[in-house]
């Protein structure tokens, strides 16, 4: 049988660790805060990277890559950039090692210093502006469309898997533009593009948003999101993407020659998403038996037991398995059959819920009889039986609507979770039981900081389509024109 996790209700962390451990999806390396991605785990990573890239081609972008180093120099031009990711900098100083004189093994060589120190870099706005100068002379020249898939490194203190890891996988676009409104536009369609992802392919409903000047990207002008909840109420930021003004163009230099023959600053833009979107994905579905995986990421889409006793029932399920494979995987359907003797038909069920796929097909002697086979549906548990003829069309139709009801399942949720507060003190009783709170905010740094310190709860994003509404501030009983999305968060 599956080994058992603990369940959401009596430790919702061990619940969500076990789970990846158990699946198989990722586990902890020997660095402190580094993650070892296993097989089953990245080839959901890929097909979240191949749905994304596609998405970035479909709106212009191209891939290119630029190096893991930024000379210190570099990340100090912007200041609030650097200001911002100072304290969590992985620093390169040395280049070689060497044996120590009394054997004690191998040291640093101190006179393998570099001239200049070397930061692996927590992002590449510095190494791309400085590249961008070389590339930009004209308006011919823009807008410079760039993706590049890599890794970054973030000392992060308090780290989980996926959701925070000091490295983590992920894309970052860097564009360049000739006017703001056009930077701007790149900003809010990037954007525009992870919600639709989040949404269509990780079935996540997700709050699109302003970040507050405090929760801004450091060297950003404006910081939109994409803001979802996680099954205990807590808010997962799993999208950015920045406005950054003129502000790289300027600490680089980058200027172009517009139609009217003068030079002015590029405007530029950045966006991206990581590794985390996994734990997003892991938190947001998945139940007291495992994995819940959305079709549309789910390596294996459907897998079939075979249930007999004899050599001749497993020869003659086989051969009715077969061309069905043929006829799913024709339809794009990924599809496994396990047939192996190694695991009675009980604990490969468990196996395969614990691993999320989506569909169950079990086929047994007396399916063989009447032309028919069980469906297993991973989502609600729910089984039927079906006849054989037709089958492809009806595990698509199923497939579909485990898409489609996985997403309305953690839309409803949100729903039940979200609270229109105006009060401070309904505030802080309701954030104690979790949930996104909807409250009127007067707009200063000031009271966001103090209602953070006295509830931990942050503003996770003024939401692109709050409706104006006259109200006042639950903290200061200032005026305010917005509501505000507010929520503890990982
Ligand atoms: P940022 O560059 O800070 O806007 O972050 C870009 C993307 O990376 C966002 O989608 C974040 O959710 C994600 N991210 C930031 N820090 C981490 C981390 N330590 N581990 C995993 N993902 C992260």
């Amino acid at each position: 049988m599956a080994k058992a996790i603990p369940s959401r209700a009596e430790d919702y962390s061990e619940w969500y660790n076990e789970l990846i451990k158990k699946a198989e999806l990722a586990e902890n390396s020997a660095v402190r805060g580094c993650m070892v991605i296993k097989p089953y785990g990245f080839s959901i990573w890929e097909k979240m990277q191949r749905a994304l890239d596609d998405m970035f081609k479909e709106t212009g972008h191209s891939n290119a890559y630029f190096p893991l180093f930024i000379p210190k120099s570099y990340l100090s031009k912007e200041a609030s950039h650097v200001e911002g990711f100072a304290k969590e900098c992985a620093v390169v100083t040395h280049y070689r090692l060497k044996n120590a004189e009394d054997g004690s093994g191998v040291i640093v060589d101190p006179e393998a210093k570099l001239e200049e120190e070397l930061i692996v870099r927590p992002t590449s706005e510095t190494v791309i502006w400085s590249t961008y100068k070389n590339w930009i002379q004209s308006y011919r020249d823009l807008p410079l469309l760039i993706n590049q898939w890599a890794n970054v490194v973030r000392w992060e203190m308090r780290t989980r898997i996926f959701l925070r890891t000091a490295e983590f996988l992920w894309q970052e676009g860097h564009t360049a533009h000739a006017t703001a409104q056009e930077a701007q536009d790149e900003t809010r369609q990037m954007l525009d593009v992870y919600a639709t992802f989040a949404e269509e392919w990780m079935a996540l409903p997700v709050i699109r948003g302003t970040k507050t000047a405090n929760e801004r990207f450091a060297g950003a002008d404006d910081t939109l999101c994409i803001e979802a909840m996680m099954q205990d109420g807590k808010a997962l930021q799993a999208g950015t993407s920045h406005f950054l003004g003129q502000n790289f163009a300027k600490a680089f230099d980058v200027q172009f020659l517009n139609k009217q023959n003068t030079h002015e600053y590029v405007w530029g833009t950045s966006w991206g998403v990581s590794t985390r979107l996994m734990g997003a994905l892991i938190m947001a579905h998945s139940d007291d038996d495992g994995l819940v995986l959305p079709p549309k990421l789910a390596p294996i889409q459907v897998v079939i037991v075979p249930i007999y006793r004899t050599d001749e029932q497993l020869e003659a399920i086989s051969a009715k398995v077969k061309p069905l494979m043929q006829e799913l995987r024709k339809a794009g359907i990924s599809v496994k059959y396990d047939d192996s003797d190694a695991n009675k038909p009980g604990w490969k069920f468990a196996e395969y819920e614990l691993r999320g796929v989506p569909v169950r097909l079990a086929m047994g002697a007396r399916d063989l009889e009447n032309g028919t086979v069980e469906i297993a549906r991973r989502d609600l548990k729910t089984k039927e039986t079906v006849p054989f003829d037709g089958l492809t069309a009806h595990i698509q139709a199923l497939l579909a609507n485990i898409q489609q009801t996985i997403y309305q399942k953690a839309l409803a949720f949100r729903e039940a979770n979200t609270f229109r507060v105006d009060t401070f003190d309904e505030f802080k009783a309701q954030i104690e039981k979790g949930g996104f709170i909807l409250a009127h905010w007067d707009g200063t740094s000031e009271t966001e900081e103090a209602i953070k310190e006295q509830t931990k709860a942050t503003i996770r994003c003024i939401p692109l389509d709050a409706p104006d509404e006259d109200g006042v501030c639950i903290f200061s009983g200032k005026p305010s024109q917005k509501r505000v999305v507010f929520a503890r968060a990982y």
